[in-house]
């Protein structure tokens, strides 16, 4: 066991709210205050009733509000979080053969769920070592473009956009970090999915995918061909219960409400550009004092990619991550260690709406004062 320093961040450094992990992420306290005062009547009651429906109902309007949808996409919302958005949409969205980019572990894991499909013809997979991002490019006989729009893993962020020439094919595009957080338009996208343990301050088990109606023609056309689909990854199933405000399952009624209140939170303050602004702002902070760092700096080289949503800060060899995260962790500063398989000597620290940019900065002064300490 390696002996972690005894090291007492003063109060007056510390952030207001230690929660920096990126998923699940930092829930604002006045939206559980919400949940708690509504428990009563909402909590333990049926999802085939009003209530509860009507709370499906207002999550998918304020999406649609939110990310300024443009005419006929919708709303559509399953269980399973955006893992299983991948296979359903490998089964429902995917004709014969998809582009992927991928450059972490989110992107290639929906590539492998893809070049696992026994139905689907070899992926074209176009690659970025961790830190870069990798282009799509149009290619005859693709049918879908797999991009991500924040790659977690890494702190890159992309704009999502049709690639030049690819036709009617579609573009799907995993938001799951980026989605409410970043700048987009949709438009780019024919399926723009995400989970609300991110940027939308819930919890997880839930994926949402915003849809075209390119892509509401390819879930019904796919799924009604010979292709056997199981219900449960059945978008069209998806679609019908998503149109009657309800699930095809019984969902969790806790992340439906914090992610209604995530979003009506946002909205009230000016939509996507208010909570695009925040991530700017502690994007600014912890990547300002990275750079001006004698012993960090920031993962991400191209100021381009760096990620607005996901700071992925890298360490000189004077300084052991690892235990200056479990220092922090003692002061209440929590899951800054950075993505397990990425193996750096990193932090890595979330900017989603809900978290304060002055707690941000304060968590850079936190760092700070740590290394004084140990170095
Ligand atoms: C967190 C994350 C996922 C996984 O989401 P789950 O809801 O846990 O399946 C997928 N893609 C990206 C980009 C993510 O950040």
């Amino acid at each position: 066991m390696i002996e972690i320093p005894d090291i007492a961040i003063p109060d007056d450094l510390l952030p207001h709210d230690g929660r920096f992990g990126c998923g699940p992420s930092k829930v604002r306290p006045d939206a559980v205050e919400m949940l708690s005062g509504s428990a009563g009547h909402f909590l333990g009651t049926s999802h085939r009733q009003a209530a509860v429906q009507f709370k499906v109902g207002e999550l998918r309007n304020g999406l649609a509000e939110l990310f300024s949808l443009p005419d006929g996409y919708e709303v559509l919302l399953g269980n399973g979080g955006t893992t299983a958005f991948w296979d359903a949409a490998t089964l429902c969205l995917i004709e014969e053969r998809s582009q992927h980019l991928t450059f972490g572990e989110f992107s290639t894991k929906f590539a492998t769920a893809a070049a696992e499909a026994p139905f689907l013809a070899d992926p074209d997979v176009r690659s970025a070592d961790p830190g870069g991002a990798p282009v799509a490019e149009a290619v005859e006989g693709i049918d879908a473009y797999c991009l991500t729009h924040n790659e977690t893993s890494t702190g890159v962020a992309v704009t999502p956009q049709r690639p030049d020439g690819s036709g009617d094919a579609l573009v799907l595009v995993d938001a799951t970090s980026a989605a409410g957080g970043l700048r987009v338009d949709v438009g780019e996208c024919d399926a723009y999915y995400f989970a609300p343990q991110k940027c939308f301050a819930s919890d997880g088990g839930l994926w949402i995918a915003a849809c075209s109606p390119a892509a509401i023609e390819r879930i019904g056309r796919l799924t009604a061909s010979e292709r056997w689909v199981p219900a449960f990854l059945d978008l069209q199933i998806a679609l019908d219960n998503s149109r009657k405000d309800q699930t095809y399952n019984t969902p969790s009624l806790a992340t439906l409400f914090l992610a209604v209140e995530q979003v009506n939170w946002v909205l009230e303050h000016g939509g996507l550009e208010f909570a695009a602004g925040r991530c700017d702002a502690s994007a600014a902070a912890v990547y300002g004092w990275a750079d001006g760092h004698a012993h960090a700096r920031p993962f991400v080289t191209d100021p381009d990619l760096r990620s607005h949503v996901v700071a992925t800060i890298d360490f000189d060899e004077t300084v052991d991550a690892a235990i200056l995260a479990a220092i922090l962790r003692d002061n209440g500063i929590l899951d800054v260690e950075p993505y397990r398989k990425l193996g750096r000597n990193q932090l890595r620290v979330a900017l989603f709406p809900a978290i304060d940019p002055e707690d941000v900065a304060a968590l850079t002064r936190c760092v700070d004062h740590v290394l004084e300490r140990v170095l």
